[in-house]
């Protein structure tokens, strides 16, 4: 740890959904902070945040729910996440640090780094963890427990906001990873994004009277596919060239097979198949997959 660096008192959550609402169930329950300051755009999310103990207080308006957090985590959808943060920033206290956890990191880093006033910083976070659920109701205190969270560093991430940030994720119980925005935006385009479009693909072209035929292999490849549109349209667009980029490696695999099958070539299709078994394999092996 940085020395001088001291776990944030009041924390600020903007946006109090499922990994918002998971991350004030965690701080409350491990007393890791004196007070979680929910923001939300509905009373009902403030109430049930009250309810459920995901929050200590909230309130609509997210200047004066910054006031005086020492730390502020955005947790709403990526689009929305640098006009926030540039809204609230000129609220905060002097030495507040600002952080998030959005799926796509570069645009938001580069314009929170450099946009934000004297006196706050910005640390780019991605806790991966979650599902295809969302909403508060869907929270839980112990998701971010061993799973990987990756917060971005560059050359202008100034250190003690930088400890601030990697502190807190493992006093959630989360393994901190430390890469530039560029590589993580590449890396989840190839990890993340590409199967929530293949899942999608997929789920759009089972014709209604096979639904009955559906069964284990088809829910684990599409699980995701259910996941909220208006969150992973956003996702997509925000990634749009890693994720073009990845789509065509996906495609020119996808025409391997494909010319593997027209010409009834096994040999082929076995080296395929026993390349995709060795990759799969070692995931397990590894224990990546948690
Ligand atoms: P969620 O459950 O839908 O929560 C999103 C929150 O943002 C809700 O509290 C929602 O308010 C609020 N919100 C939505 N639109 C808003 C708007 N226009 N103005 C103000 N507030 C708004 O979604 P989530 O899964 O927690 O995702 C939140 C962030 O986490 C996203 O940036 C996502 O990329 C990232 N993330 C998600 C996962 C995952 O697996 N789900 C994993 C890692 C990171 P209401 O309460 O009014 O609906």
């Amino acid at each position: 740890m940085v020395e001088g660096i001291k776990p944030a008192q009041t924390v600020a959550i903007v946006g109090v959904g499922l990994i918002g609402g998971s991350i004030g169930l965690a701080l409350r329950q491990r007393r890791l902070a004196r007070s979680v300051v929910g923001v939300a755009r509905r009373k009902a999310t403030l109430s049930l945040g009250r309810r459920l103990g995901a929050i200590d207080r909230g309130t609509l308006d997210l200047a004066r729910g910054v006031a005086d957090a020492e730390l502020t985590i955005f947790c709403t959808p990526v689009p929305l996440i640098v006009r926030q943060a540039l809204e609230a920033a000129p609220h905060c206290p002097p030495g507040a640090v600002l952080t998030d956890v959005g799926s796509t990191k570069l645009e938001i880093v580069e314009r929170l780094e450099a946009g934000l006033p004297g006196g706050v910083s910005f640390v780019g976070s991605h806790p991966l963890a979650g599902s295809e659920k969302r909403g508060l109701d869907q929270a839980r205190p112990d998701l971010f427990e061993g799973c990987v969270c990756v917060v971005t560093r560059t050359s202008h991430t100034a250190r003690k906001p930088f400890a601030l940030v990697q502190q807190f994720w493992e006093s959630l119980g989360a393994r901190v990873i430390t890469m530039p925005p560029d590589l993580h935006d590449r890396a989840l385009a190839c990890t993340s994004h590409l199967p929530h479009l293949v899942a999608a693909a997929l789920a759009i072209v089972l014709p209604s009277r096979y639904r009955q035929l559906a069964a284990s292999g088809f829910r684990d490849t599409t699980r995701i596919a259910a996941s909220d549109p208006e969150m992973w349209s956003g996702i997509f667009l925000e990634n749009a060239e890693p994720l073009l980029e990845t789509l065509s490696d996906y495609e020119k695999t996808l025409g391997e097979f494909r010319l593997a099958l027209q010409r009834r070539d096994r040999k082929h299709l076995e080296e395929l198949w026993k390349r995709s078994k060795v990759n799969r394999e070692v995931l397990d092996k590894e224990d990546r997959l948690r």
